[in-house]
């Protein structure tokens, strides 16, 4: 098991009292996580990362899943894609529906003193808080910027009865009558996905996925969604080969709560099948190891998202010290700043453009993975991120108190 004090040998042990010194001041209350998947994404990453440690703290935290048959989640997934900008109807049986599930999860669930709900799918919850007290936060991790009218007015009458919301990027916030907060994501240096691997584990993992390690292999390993634009990746890997050798990676999976990424998946494998050179790898759910090794052994990393939240798996590749090109969205502009800690890049050419010279200028490359590198350990690392929630949590739960940190 990991240890909170490992952590003192990547962020210095000055960081880890200080956690130590906030979470006393939080002995006694529950801190009650509520999202709607246990695995997949970056939410679920996240969380199952952080729950454990901030237990080891002496914190009470608490994960809990709401449950949803499928029309919820097509409904919910529609809910996203809107809030991202996509043209999508949602009828009022629709709204309904998602009000009833929240409701029956409402029903059923126990509440702690601070309740953090993660993104719009159990944000109807908190019509439970009038009878069962709290302090509430929501904590959004979606792309805020171009959200559609309709469910965006029917998701206001809901976010404006939290205490505050929790925003991933500046870009996201919006005029609203609560507390607003700009706390960015994180990785967890220390695990699986993302602990350093010997060369020969990730040679393995290429031998294994029958990927050939001796040519360059631009990847973007990433849930196979329309957001995502996995398509997009294979055209700016067309562009680039006409002047480059190298090879496609596209690894992924799904998440429980997103009934899109089957068909997505089929429309990448009837592009791919015409190129022996381009590998769609399917990752089921605890494919951490693999995916650390395919982002270390990559030459270059893309994310070309249409819409992004924050874009753990930036960071993750940054982490390794790899080279990254990746769409100017969301939280990515966050982890890079271009040609010094990695590439942004507005369209396919661009993307195929700079997948060219990378591969042609190794030196540059490996400086661009260098600096991110260092930008993610002074900044999206998992010890500075609850630091943040834990003042959050103080500075909600306590609010109007003078907390004396030395006491
Ligand atoms: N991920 C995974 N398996 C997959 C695809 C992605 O474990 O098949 C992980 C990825 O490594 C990252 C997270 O899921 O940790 C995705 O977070 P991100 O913020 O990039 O995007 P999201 O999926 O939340 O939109």
């Amino acid at each position: 098991m990991i240890r909170i004090e490992d952590y003192a040998g990547v962020v210095g042990r000055g960081m880890v009292e200080e956690l130590f010194l906030l979470a006393r001041h939080l002995r006694g209350k529950t801190i009650q996580n509520i999202n709607s998947t246990s695995v997949g994404g970056g939410v679920a990453e996240i969380l199952t990362r952080m729950i454990p440690l901030l237990k080891q703290i002496g914190v009470d935290a608490r994960w809990d899943v709401i449950k949803g048959n499928e029309r919820f989640f097509v409904v919910t997934k529609k809910f996203h894609n809107a809030l991202h900008g996509v043209p999508v109807e949602i009828s009022d049986d629709e709204f309904d529906l998602f009000l009833d599930v929240n409701r029956q999860n409402a029903a059923d669930m126990n509440f702690g003193d601070m309740v953090f709900v993660h993104d719009p799918q159990p944000i109807g919850l908190i019509e439970k808080r009038g009878i069962v007290g709290g302090q509430w936060v929501w904590r959004c991790h979606i792309d805020f910027s171009h959200p559609d009218r309709k469910v965006w007015e029917f998701l206001e009458g809901y976010v404006t009865r939290y205490d505050a919301a929790v925003f991933s990027a500046p870009a996201f916030a919006r005029p609203l009558p609560i507390n607003q907060v700009l706390i960015s994501p994180s990785i967890d240096p220390l695990s699986e996905k993302n602990r350093d691997l010997p060369e020969k584990s990730v040679s393995e993992v290429f031998e294994r996925f029958g990927i050939d390690r001796s040519r360059p292999v631009v990847s973007q390993i990433s849930r196979f969604d329309y957001l995502k634009d996995p398509v997009g990746v294979i055209k700016a890997y067309r562009i680039a080969r006409r002047r480059v050798d190298c090879q496609l990676v596209l690894a992924g999976g799904g998440a429980t709560d997103d009934p899109e990424g089957p068909a997505i998946m089929e429309q990448v494998q009837t592009e791919a099948a015409k190129d022996k050179d381009i590998h769609v790898v399917f990752l089921p759910p605890s494919s951490d190891f693999e995916i650390n090794a395919l982002q270390r052994g990559s030459t270059v990393v893309l994310q070309k998202s249409l819409r992004e939240g924050f874009g753990l798996t930036v960071a993750e590749a940054l982490w390794k010290g790899r080279p990254v090109i990746a769409s100017a969205v969301g939280g990515i502009p966050l982890q890079i700043a271009h040609k010094y800690s990695g590439i942004l890049t507005h369209s396919i050419e661009g993307t195929a453009h700079w997948i060219k010279q990378l591969i042609n200028e190794p030196a540059y490359a490996r400086k661009l993975g260098e600096n991110g590198r260092e930008h993610i350990k002074n900044n999206f690392l998992i010890t500075r991120h609850i630091k943040d929630y834990l003042l959050l949590f103080l500075s909600t739960l306590r609010k109007g108190e003078i907390v004396y940190l030395d006491q």
